[in-house]
């Protein structure tokens, strides 16, 4: 008699790293899906409010994208950047255009950790520096620089990383001393720690890394235009601007295509990095950048898996849907309105300490009844939805706020389904934790 084999979490903690995050508490093993809906392997239907990991930008087995997948698959799978590729170059063509940078270079990678890598490495051999401004709170990937860049302990672990980073001050505001501060006290007091924690550098500082609205970190957002007060400072010091867009890009946050545009009076950044939803789930990641700094490696260099053709025609095919059925429009509409019914859900609950957003990205912070934060109701809320059929995601700093990022074509009806949910495990969790 043959042994059955161990269920396929027990396989995956043998097998897989410990500190490789899982969700659940019973992980769930997705098998299909379609539109904004996923499906386990028992058969189960989940709305998908985190779009994978905001990945799947515009749905689940878009045909528009299966189609140019498995027609390109059937040419040729793999033939390197070493040769021109059509869906590559008309895919750098229209980011170039859509990214606002003026003579942009587009270089590809296949995540966005390896596309704020390539945009570190081009800053600090532009600028002659490996000293780099970061945020306190963000996060920008798990290599060795992306790592020495990331402000939060927990997402960056005793990192060795050659870069010196220094922390700004600039997203987190529900609590600690900048908590009671208006917008234009809070940028004030941003671009005075960035002025002193520049008189710590030692010489030229190569570049400020930032993610517009920080994902990882909870989906939390500096005022509109902190990014400009701050490349006031920044330019007077000749320091380059990396807006990190791997999670904002391509319309997610509803009022602008890119996270910078919220800042939009200093101009585009200097370097882009974007990845996750171009691909719709194929490995699609890049680094946009002014001629001059892309142009500064003076090297022979290429990425084997970078631009490869298939995920180029997902990506060229996803982009072409997105822009025709006007997603960014979809994303301001639908997301308003599920921010709004968020909002009116979250005013009974002192569960929740803040419901805040952009568009289609939308954090929901948990905190306890004395107002610190709450990784436990989060992760409640977690298991709540999922067995009433709703994923969502969380991030923050301690675990503690819920991440709503849907498919940028989520529907009405779908959002107010989701909700229905969220209010549900909302008050669920309120009963357990108020
Ligand atoms: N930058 C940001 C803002 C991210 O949210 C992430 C991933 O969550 C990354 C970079 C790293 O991207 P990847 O996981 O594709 O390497």
């Amino acid at each position: 008699m043959t042994a059955r084999p161990a269920p396929l979490h027990a396989r995956h903690r043998a097998v897989m790293p410990d500190w490789l995050a899982l969700y659940y508490r019973e992980p769930l093993e997705l098998t299909h899906g379609e539109g904004r809906h996923v499906w386990d392997a028992q058969g189960r239907r989940y709305l998908d409010f985190f779009g994978g990991i905001l990945t799947t930008m515009t749905a689940h087995a878009l045909p528009e994208v299966t189609k140019a997948v498995a027609e390109q698959a059937g040419r040729i799978l793999h033939t390197s950047t070493l040769y021109l590729d059509r869906h590559m170059v008309e895919l750098a063509e229209r980011i170039a255009a859509l990214s606002g940078i003026p003579d942009a270079r587009v270089f590809f990678t296949t995540s966005g950790t390896e596309a704020n890598d390539a945009a570190l490495l081009l800053a600090t051999t532009f600028r002659r520096s490996n000293q780099i401004l970061a945020m306190r709170n963000g996060y920008h990937g798990r290599s060795f620089s992306a790592i020495g860049v990331t402000g939060n302990s927990s997402w960056s672990p005793t990192s060795l990383s050659p870069l010196q980073t220094l922390y700004v001050h600039g997203a987190v505001r529900t609590r600690g001393p900048y908590a009671h501060l208006s917008d234009r006290e809070f940028t004030e007091a941003c671009v005075a720690d960035l002025e002193d924690v520049l008189g710590q550098a030692h010489g030229n500082v190569a570049a400020l890394i930032a993610e517009p609205v920080q994902g990882v970190g909870g989906f939390t957002a500096p005022p509109d235009g902190l990014y400009a007060a701050f490349r006031d400072v920044l330019a007077r010091h000749g320091i380059l601007w990396i807006s990190d867009e791997v999670q904002t890009g391509w319309g997610r946050t509803g009022d602008h295509f890119w996270g910078w545009q919220a800042h939009a009076e200093a101009g585009p950044p200097d370097l882009l990095t974007f990845a996750k939803g171009i691909g719709n789930g194929m490995s699609v990641g890049g680094v946009v950048a002014r001629a001059d700094v892309m142009n500064c490696l003076d090297a022979n260099s290429i990425s084997t898996f970078g631009g490869s053709p298939v995920t180029m025609a997902a990506g060229l095919a996803n982009l072409t849907y997105l822009l025709e059925h006007d997603l960014q429009g979809n994303a301001r509409r639908v997301g308003g309105l599920l921010i709004e019914r968020l909002r009116a859900i979250a005013a009974g609950l002192p569960v929740v300490r803040e419901v805040r957003g952009r568009g289609l990205m939308i954090g929901i912070e948990l905190a306890a009844p004395d107002g610190s934060p709450a990784p436990q109701a989060a992760a409640l809320a977690l298991e709540a939805a999922r067995d009433k059929g709703l994923l969502i995601g969380k991030g923050g700093r301690e675990g503690h706020a819920l991440r709503i990022a849907p498919p940028l074509t989520l529907t009405v009806a779908e959002a107010e389904e989701g909700a229905d949910i969220l209010e549900e495990t909302l008050r669920h969790v309120q009963d357990a934790f108020g």
